[in-house]
C-alpha cells in the first residue's frame, strides 16, 4: 500500500510500505479517503517535533481523516464493511484512572494518530484502528464534511469548557481552522458580540461571514486598544487560537474581571510569559484545551444537521502524490489557503 513518509524536515516522500491487517478482535481495517491538513502536523513537517514529542524518520503524520470500512475484526458491531466513517484519531486505553474518569484524551497510554512514538499517521492507504475510533457517517455527508468533524469537534469542546453565558462578549485569537471552528459553535449559542483577530487578511474576510462585532490584524493594529475601547468594561471569555505567545498577553487585557482565558492555540516553543499581576488582580481563570473528549459525535451532527457548515474550510485539494505540495502551501500560508485536503483516489 501506498503512503506518504515524512523522511525529514520539510520532506516527504511517497513509498509503498508493508500492507497492515486486523490485529485484535475489535480491529477495524479503514481504507483512507481523505485527510485534512492540520497545524499540529505542519509543526512536525517544519521542525520535527511539537515540545517532548519529536518525530524519528521516517514517519507518517496525519489525524484528521475519514474513510471506509474495508474488513473488521470478530467483536466489531458498530461499523460494517463498506461503511463511510468519520475518525476519531486518539485511541485511549479504556482501563487507567483518566479513562475511568471520562478523560480519555488524557489518557496514560494514549496512542494518537500520526503523533510520534504513538501510531502511524493517516497519509496511508489503510490504516487499523479500533471500532471505538469510527464513526458512521450519513450517506449525504461528503468525506471532507467528515474530515473536518476533527478540528471542529476540538472548537465544540473549546465552547463546551469555556461554559459561556447568554450575552457574553468574547474574542477569538486567531482566525485559522481551530479559532474558525470556536466561531461556528459559538454562532450555535445565544452569546454576546465576538470580536476576531488574524496577522492574514484573507482570514479576517473568511471570518467576516460569520458577522463579528469586530475584526483587527494584530500586527497593524493595538488590537487592545481598539476592543477596550469598543468595550469598555472588556470581554467575558478569550479563546487563544494562535499559538502565539503574544495572544496569551493580549488576552489576559482584554479580560474583565472573572473573565476566562481559553488556550487553544499551540505555540512553538516550549515556554511563554505573561503579565501575572493582571492575570492575579482580575482573577482570571486560565483554560486548558488539549484536543477534545467525547466531542466527535457532537461534531459530526453539527455538521449533518447543516447547523454548521465548514465547506468553505476545504480551500485546496492535493492527491497522495502531491502531499508535499500540500504542507508547503499551509506551512507558508500561501495562496490564501484556511486548510488543505489531500483526496484519495
Ligand atoms: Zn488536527
Ligand atoms: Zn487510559
Amino acid at each position: 500500500m501506498k503512503a506518504a513518509l515524512l523522511t525529514g524536515i520539510k520532506q516527504f516522500e511517497i513509498k509503498q510500505i508493508p500492507e497492515i491487517g486486523i490485529v485484535n478482535d475489535t480491529d477495524v481495517l479503514i481504507r483512507i479517503k481523505t485527510v485534512g491538513v492540520c497545524g499540529s502536523d505542519i509543526h512536525y513537517y517544519t521542525t520535527g517535533r511539537i515540545g517532548s514529542q519529536i518525530v524519528e524518520f521516517p514517519f507518517i503524520i496525519g489525524h484528521e481523516a475519514a474513510g471506509i470500512v474495508e474488513k473488521i475484526g470478530n467483536k466489531v458491531t458498530c461499523v460494517k464493511p463498506g461503511q463511510r466513517i468519520a475518525i476519531d484519531p486518539a485511541v485511549s486505553c479504556g482501563h487507567c484512572d483518566q479513562c475511568l474518569a471520562g478523560r480519555e484524551h488524557t489518557c496514560r497510554k494514549l496512542l494518537f494518530l500520526g503523533c510520534p512514538g504513538q501510531l502511524g499517521g493517516c497519509l496511508s492507504e489503510f490504516i487499523v484502528l479500533p471500532e471505538k475510533c469510527c464513526y458512521p457517517i450519513t450517506d449525504s455527508m461528503t468525506f471532507e464534511q467528515a474530515a473536518l468533524s476533527e478540528p471542529l469537534a476540538i472548537g465544540v469542546y473549546s465552547v463546551e469548557r469555556s461554559m459561556p453565558y447568554i450575552k457574553d462578549n468574547i474574542a477569538i485569537l486567531g482566525a485559522g481552522p481551530i479559532g474558525m471552528s470556536v466561531f461556528h459553535v459559538l454562532r450555535t449559542k445565544n452569546t454576546g458580540d465576538v470580536y476576531i483577530t488574524d496577522k492574514i487578511e484573507n482570514r479576517l474576510q473568511a471570518a467576516k461571514k460569520l458577522n463579528p462585532k469586530w475584526m483587527g490584524n494584530p500586527d497593524r493594529l493595538d488590537i487592545v486598544k481598539e476592543i477596550s475601547g469598543i468595550e469598555p468594561l472588556l470581554l467575558d471569555i478569550v479563546y487563544e487560537c494562535s499559538g502565539n505567545p503574544q495572544a496569551i498577553a493580549q488576552g489576559i487585557h482584554l479580560l474583565k474581571p472573572g473573565g476566562k482565558l481559553i488556550i487553544t492555540g499551540i505555540p512553538e516553543i516550549d515556554e511563554i510569559t505573561f503579565p501575572i499581576h493582571e492575570l492575579r488582580r482580575k482573577e482570571i481563570t486560565i483554560i486548558n484545551i488539549r484536543r477534545q473528549v467525547h466531542c466527535t459525535q457532537k461534531a459530526i451532527d453539527l455538521l449533518a444537521s447543516k447547523k454548521i457548515n465548514m465547506d468553505s474550510m476545504a480551500t485546496h485539494r492535493f492527491t497522495l502524490e502531491e502531499t508535499q505540495k500540500a504542507f508547503d502551501l499551509v506551512a507558508n500560508y500561501k495562496d490564501g489557503v484556511m486548510k488543505a485536503m489531500i483526496n484519495f483516489e
